[in-house]
């Protein structure tokens, strides 16, 4: 396994490999993280992780500085997995003096995350452009868990003309139906049992939609009363939104509909979807 801190070294070392599957990360790896990985070398022979947390994609008042993180917990396991190349860069290798460009997707700002986190997807787009071209993978993998991140990365490629292929891969749950998450690692034991409710509240919503419940509004208000039952939790949003525009529906129609939540168990913030075909 390379582990490799600089661009420099990582372009040469990639240079001895052909197909390259890449899994952009932020460590403190789970078995969500693990499932792409695989994916990554089954699909393409070679695997490439990296583990950056990215300073520009969290808020000043964000948990930026407290984000967890276990680099020899993270690279052991890399190796369980057989990856071949692990880029982990100080942030001043990816932001050195005189950095001065963004990759900006304004219409991300306004809906979901965006809306709630301003400027986040801009830190992630550019980001993610610049692991992209440090890597140069044939396919790079992202989870569903976080799906606006995804249709903003498939834009960007597309708009930005990049010859990476984007595949999305299932969200990775734990027994409870909680969507696995870095994040939490925050939760204390009691949060920890209320935050099922996040996924509690999507099933009910996906149940009604199954049923022939087509209004957005019947939707939301079901999730919404799901939540209410859970003392502990704070909605932030909940949404039905087309799958592609993120707008809100008002109908559910023949694309189908992501259905998303941001809710706060303490001061963990938790956001989980479920992406429902027509
Ligand atoms: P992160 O380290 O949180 O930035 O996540 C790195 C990648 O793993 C992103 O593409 C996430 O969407 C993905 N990911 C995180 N949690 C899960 C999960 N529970 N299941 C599947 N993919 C996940």
């Amino acid at each position: 396994m390379n582990v490799i801190t600089t661009v420099k070294d990582f372009r040469q070392t990639r240079a001895g490999f052909d197909r390259v599957g890449f899994v952009p990360t932020m460590g403190y790896l789970h078995e969500g993280h693990l499932s792409l990985m695989r994916q990554a070398r089954r699909e393409c022979g070679t695997a490439a992780v990296s583990i950056f947390v990215n300073p520009t994609q969290f808020a000043p008042h964000e948990d930026f500085t407290r984000y967890p993180r276990d680099l020899e917990r993270d690279l052991r396991l890399l190796a369980v997995e057989g990856v071949e190349l692990v880029f982990v860069p100080e942030v001043g290798e990816m932001y050195p003096e005189g950095f001065g460009t963004a990759v900006v997707l304004p219409a991300a700002d306004e809906v979901l995350e965006g809306a709630a986190r301003p400027d986040h997807f801009s830190g992630v787009a550019t980001v993610v452009c610049k692991l992209l071209n440090i890597v140069q993978p044939t396919r790079a993998y992202f989870g569903q868990k976080d799906a606006q991140q995804t249709v903003v990365v498939r834009q960007m490629v597309r708009d930005l003309n990049m010859p990476t292929q984007i595949v999305v891969a299932p969200t990775v749950r734990e027994a409870d139906g909680l969507a696995m998450s870095s994040r939490n690692s925050y939760l204390t034991p009691k949060q920890r049992a209320a935050a099922q409710i996040l996924y509690r509240a999507l099933t009910a919503a996906q149940e009604l939609l199954a049923s022939g419940e087509r209004h957005g509004d019947g939707l939301r208000q079901a999730m919404s009363e799901v939540l209410a039952d859970e003392p502990l939790a704070r909605p932030e949003y909940v949404s039905v939104a087309d799958p592609l525009t993120l707008r809100e529906l008002a109908e559910v129609g023949p694309r189908g509909a992501l259905i998303s939540l941001a809710v706060r168990v303490g001061v963990v913030r938790l956001i989980d979807n479920l992406l429902i075909d027509a």
